[in-house]
């Protein structure tokens, strides 16, 4: 699907519908641009200039369409400043049209205590890597606690490895550190044994970075080549069976609207016991596994399954990654690639481990969550290995700023909360229904900082919308993990 001129649609106040044109792409990947005014979207536009606060605007990002329901998405502005994540989203179904909408009320002056100068000197001491920097004075709500802050959203240049910081515009401090999210995807497969070992962690075996014209190819768009073996046809076997789930049960492919092609490699870096989608390259990274616990990661479908997920969420909602709006990117990525892989246990990563002990565990157990573990950080830098919670209780909590030391606050940690309520609806429903309500939530009901209540309030309204008998179903799993309507999880 190609770029189209974007219709931009601005809300500015009540009784006043301000129509402009774009040729801006924004909001485009993997949503149809607005080629016209629909009647019948402005007709349901006009319930929202009521609802809106002074000082606030909307503009429309687009339209999502999957069976039976549109959704025309709506951007939050406060005071001329873009509130992040905080949309108001209109559905259009044969029953009718209803809205849902992803915003707090707050007070706050949009006037900070910190130049921006003074902002981009915090992000770096590189004057000239500074001069590359992009800051912009937005708004970060918190759904949670129901108050919001000033922040510079700050962009490194795209060479940079961690694209954007969040910094609070009163007192400077560092709220987050998060890489941007890209993505793409057919099939062309190249040997990391071929990789240059300076691109290679010497430590770790990870590796750092991917100069694909200079890699073997093994497979160029699905053909093996000569230089093709097992682990290249595995590769290729997984990613065409979770690209033909998503087709075949969502009706999604490809994954990502205009990609027109995936890359992937195989024995990336050097005994490296992980497997990832890499934002920034644009690519799929399979380890060997360090050969003594793990073996290679082409194994598992279900990892590949995540991974490729990622690519789903990356454009609706487009999960800002980390905190709860991350774990919820991670837990949903679990689901779907148990799901995809056909993996009964809801075990994720089984096939990756050598041995029986560690492979009846896998990396996340979403049936028992608690079997498995991962690091939470002290606050003198040491690490201390925690059982993955299956309630809000038991969770990794968030610190003051999220980065990379403390896994984007934990985004891995927890995502067993919401994964292994939605195993508990499986349990009840069935795979068939839980699939199909949980895709609506995430590609038409879910909003970029969603957390884990919101997830109830939209899992709930999608199951209201697909399949209106059992929710409260659902809505009991929400409740053994602690998410309950009303309640504000600890801080
Ligand atoms: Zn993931």
């Amino acid at each position: 699907m190609k770029s189209r001129p974007l219709f931009l649609l601005i809300l500015t106040c009540a009784g006043c519908l301000l129509i402009q044109s774009s040729t801006q792409a924004q909001g485009t990947s993997g949503l149809s641009a607005l080629e016209k005014l629909d009647p019948l979207w402005s007709l349901l536009l006009r319930s929202v200039p009521t609802k809106l606060r002074d000082g606030e605007s909307l503009t429309a990002l687009g339209v999502q369409q999957s069976d039976g329901i549109e959704t025309l998405r709506l951007q939050s502005w406060y005071q001329g400043l873009e509130v992040l994540g905080s949309q108001v989203h209109l559905h259009r179904t044969p029953k009718g049209e209803f809205t849902t909408d992803h915003r707090i009320s707050f007070v706050l002056s949009p006037n900070p205590k910190l130049p921006l100068v003074e902002a981009l000197r915090l992000a770096t001491e590189d004057s000239a890597l500074r001069s590359q920097l992009r800051g912009v004075l937005k708004i970060l709500p918190n759904f949670t606690t129901q108050k919001a802050k000033l922040i510079y959203q700050i962009r490194f240049p795209e060479t940079s490895l961690w694209q954007e910081w969040w910094l609070d515009a009163q007192t400077g401090q560092i709220l987050a550190q998060i890489p941007k999210h890209r993505s793409l995807l057919p099939i062309n497969i190249y040997d990391g044994r071929t990789m240059n070992p300076s691109d290679i962690h010497p430590d770790t075996g990870a590796p750092n970075r991917f100069d694909l014209p200079k890699l073997q190819a093994m497979v160029i768009e699905g053909q093996a080549t000569v230089h093709a073996d097992a682990s290249a046809y595995r590769a290729q076997t997984a990613i065409q069976k979770i690209q033909s789930y998503f087709d075949s049960v969502h009706h999604r492919l490809p994954l990502k609207p205009g990609m027109q092609s995936l890359h992937s490699v195989v024995h990336a870096g050097k005994q490296w016991a992980n497997a990832y989608y890499s934002r920034y390259y644009d690519l799929l990274a399979f380890g060997d596994g360090d050969q003594t616990e793990t073996r290679d990661f082409t194994f598992a479908t279900d990892i590949v399954g995540h991974e490729l997920t990622h690519l789903i969420s990356a454009t609706t909602p487009g999960f800002y990654y980390y905190n709860e709006s991350g774990a919820l990117d991670e837990g949903i990525a679990d689901v779907f690639g148990i799901l995809a892989a056909g993996n009964t246990q809801w075990i994720l990563g089984k096939a990756i481990f050598l041995y029986p002990a560690q492979m009846a565990h896998g990396i996340r157990d979403l049936a028992s969550p608690e079997k498995n573990r991962d690091y939470y950080r002290n606050t003198d830098g040491s690490y201390t290995p925690m059982p993955h919670p299956r309630h809000l209780s038991e969770r990794f909590p968030p610190d003051a700023a999220c980065t990379p030391e403390n896994d984007l606050c934990y985004v891995h940690g927890n995502a067993t909360i919401p994964g292994h309520l939605l195993f508990l609806i499986a349990q009840k429903w069935g795979n068939a229904r839980l699939e199909k309500v949980l895709y609506l939530s995430m590609t038409h009901f879910l909003s970029p900082l969603s957390d884990f209540k919101d997830f109830r309030r939209q899992f709930l309204a999608a199951c209201e919308f697909l399949t209106p008998n059992n929710c409260d179903i659902a809505a009991w799993a929400f409740d053994q993990a602690g998410i309950s309507e009303g309640i504000t999880s600890k801080r």
